[in-house]
C-alpha cells in the first residue's frame, strides 16, 4: 500500500487529508500517467465537499492535457460505466463510500471498469510526491464536456442485459447516498413497485424519516444495525417481496428477504455463483480470502473453480479479468458481473436479485434456504503496527503446531489456513494496530475450539514479539 492510496483508493478527512491542492496534483498526475492526452470521466457522490474536490480534480486533469467528461452526481458504477461508453481512457469517482460525512476520497478506474492496480496507483503517487507534476503548454490544456446522462446510460444497459420483470414489490434504502439517483428508477423501469427510504442524496446523511432516535446512520454502513432497521421493518410492514440497500456510492448491495431477514452476503455470493455456473456449465468464481467455504461447496457441485484474492475489489476485478471468471464477489456486498463491466455494481446487483425472484417463482427465503449458514467467528488482537510483520512471520511458522488438521496455507493476504472442516485467517489491519482473526467451521463447537486455540497461540506470539 502506498503513502496516499489505501485499500480503496485515496480517502481521508476533507481539508485535513484530502485537500484541494492534493486533489489538483492527483488530477495532473493522472493526466501525466495517460500521456497528457485522451479523456477522463469524472463524477461524484453526494458529499458536501463533492464540488470542491471535483473542481480541483477537473482543474488538474485539464492542466495535465486531458479532456474531462463531467458526469455529475452518480453512483461509482454509473460513473465508471458511462466513462467506458463515452470512450474515456480512465474514470474518477469522487467518493468516500460509506465513511462518515467529513470524509471524501478518490478512486481511479480503467476503461474496462477495473480499478487502478497497485502498480498504476504507484505511478500516479510517484508523480504526486515528486517535486513538480508536469503540466502541458497553454495550447494543449484540456476542455470540459458536460455529460449528464450517465444514469440513463447505465439503467438502459442493465435493462437490456436483464429484461423486464413484472409484479414484484421492493423496498429500497438508498442510505441518503448516490444510489438513489439510479437504483429506484432502475427497479421501477424493470417493472417493480418500489417503496423508497432515505432516497434523498444528502451529504450530511441525515435521513428525514429516521424515527427511532438511534444514532444517525452513515451512508449505508450496514455493519451498524441501525442502518438497516427501517428497511427490515418496512419490508415487513409493506409485505414486500424484497428489501435492497446500497452503500454511499452504490458499489455494494445488501438484500433483505420477504420475512425481513438480512441475507448473509456469503449466501448471496453462493447463490449468484451457482446461477452463473449452472448457466455457463462451469467456470471460475473469484472471491477474497474472507468469504465462506460455501462458495467452494457450490463450485464443486457445479463444475466450478474458486480463485481467492486479497481483500479489496481491485484484486477481485483483476482476477476476474485474468481468469475470465463468471462472477467476482466480496462478503462486503460487492458483486462484479463481468458481462456488464469489471466495476462492482450495486444497481446491477439489486436488479439481479429481483430477476432471481422472477426466474424461480418462489419467495427469496425459500430459494436461499438450501444454502448452509456456517458459523463464523472474529477476534481482534492488539499488536503495535511496527511489530505486525514480525508477528505475522512467527504465526506463519507456528500456526501449524497450534491448530490441528491444517491442510494447506495460503498467504495471498495474511495467513489463511484450510482446516479439516473450516478455515482460519489471520490478517493485520491496514489502519489500526490490530491483528484480525476470522474463522469458519461447520458447527459452533468446532468454531469455539479453533477460535480459542488461535487466540492463545496468536496472543502468545504477539506477547513474545512485543516484549
Ligand atoms: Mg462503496
Amino acid at each position: 500500500m502506498g503513502a496516499l492510496f489505501g485499500t480503496s483508493g485515496m480517502r481521508g478527512i476533507v481539508n485535513l487529508e484530502i485537500t484541494p491542492p492534493l486533489v489538483l496534483k492527483t488530477g495532473m498526475a493522472l493526466a501525466a500517467s495517460l500521456d497528457h492526452c485522451g479523456s477522463v470521466a469524472v463524477g461524484t457522490d453526494h458529499r458536501t465537499s463533492a464540488e470542491a474536490i471535483k473542481r480541483a480534480m477537473v482543474a488538474g486533469i485539464l492542466a495535465g492535457g486531458c479532456n474531462v467528461m463531467d458526469v455529475g452526481l452518480a453512483p461509482t458504477p454509473t460513473i465508471v460505466y458511462a466513462g467506458s461508453k463515452l470512450g474515456c481512457d480512465a474514470s474518477v469517482s469522487i467518493t468516500a463510500s460509506h465513511n462518515p460525512p467529513e470524509y471524501n476520497g478518490i478512486k481511479l478506474w480503467n476503461s474496462d471498469g477495473s480499478g487502478f492496480s497497485r502498480e498504476q496507483e504507484a505511478d500516479v503517487e510517484e508523480l504526486i510526491l515528486g517535486a513538480q507534476v508536469p503540466g502541458v503548454e497553454w495550447n494543449n490544456v484540456g476542455r470540459v464536456f458536460q455529460r449528464p446522462h450517465a444514469s440513463r446510460t447505465h439503467i438502459d444497459a442493465i435493462i437490456t442485459a436483464l429484461g423486464h420483470v413484472d409484479g414484484f414489490s421492493v423496498v429500497y434504502d438508498g442510505g441518503c447516498g448516490a444510489g438513489s439517483k439510479v437504483t429506484p428508477y432502475l427497479l421501477r423501469e424493470l417493472g417493480c413497485k418500489v417503496f423508497t427510504l432515505n432516497a434523498n442524496p444528502d451529504g450530511r446523511f441525515d435521513p428525514r424519516d429516521h424515527l427511532r432516535g438511534e444514532p444517525l446512520p452513515a451512508a449505508g454502513d450496514w455493519n451498524r444495525i441501525a442502518d438497516l432497521a427501517n428497511l427490515v421493518d418496512t419490508v415487513f410492514a409493506t409485505e414486500a417481496d424484497l428489501g435492497l440497500a446500497n452503500d454511499g456510492d452504490a458499489d455494494r448491495v445488501l438484500v433483505v428477504d420477504e420475512t425481513g431477514t438480512v441475507v448473509p452476503p456469503d449466501v448471496l455470493i453462493a447463490f449468484f455463483a451457482e446461477q452463473a455456473l449452472k448457466e455457463k456449465k462451469g467456470g471460475t468464481i473469484v472471491t477474497t480470502v474472507e468469504s465462506s467455504m460455501l462458495i467452494e461447496e457450490v463450485a464443486k457441485k457445479n463444475k466450478g473453480k474458486v480463485v481467492r484474492t486479497p481483500v479489496g475489489d481491485v484484486f477481485v476485478s483483476r482476477a476476474v479479468k485474468e481468469h475470465g471468471a463468471l462472477l467476482g464477489a466480496e462478503p462486503a456486498g460487492t458483486f462484479i458481473f463481468p458481462d456488464l463491466h469489471l466495476c462492482p455494481d450495486g444497481p446491477f446487483s439489486a436488479a439481479c436479485a429481483v430477476r432471481v425472484l422472477a426466474e424461480h417463482g418462489r419467495p427469496l427465503s425459500e430459494i436461499l434456504a438450501v444454502y448452509e449458514r456456517y458459523p463464523m467467528g472474529r477476534l481482534r488482537l492488539e499488536c503495535p503496527n511496527e511489530r505486525k510483520a514480525t508477528a505475522m512471520d512467527a504465526i506463519a511458522v507456528e500456526l501449524e503446531d497450534a491448530l490441528s488438521g491444517i491442510k494447506g496455507i495460503d498467504t495471498a493476504d495474511g495467513i489463511r489456513a484450510e482446516l479439516k472442516d473450516g478455515w482460519i485467517l489471520v490478517r493485520p489491519s491496514g489502519t489500526e494496530p490490530i491483528l484480525r482473526i476470522t474463522t469458519e467451521a461447520r458447527d459452533q463447537q468446532a468454531l469455539d475450539t479453533t477460535l480459542e486455540a488461535a487466540q492463545e497461540a496468536v496472543g502468545d506470539i504477539i506477547a513474545r514479539v512485543t516484549r
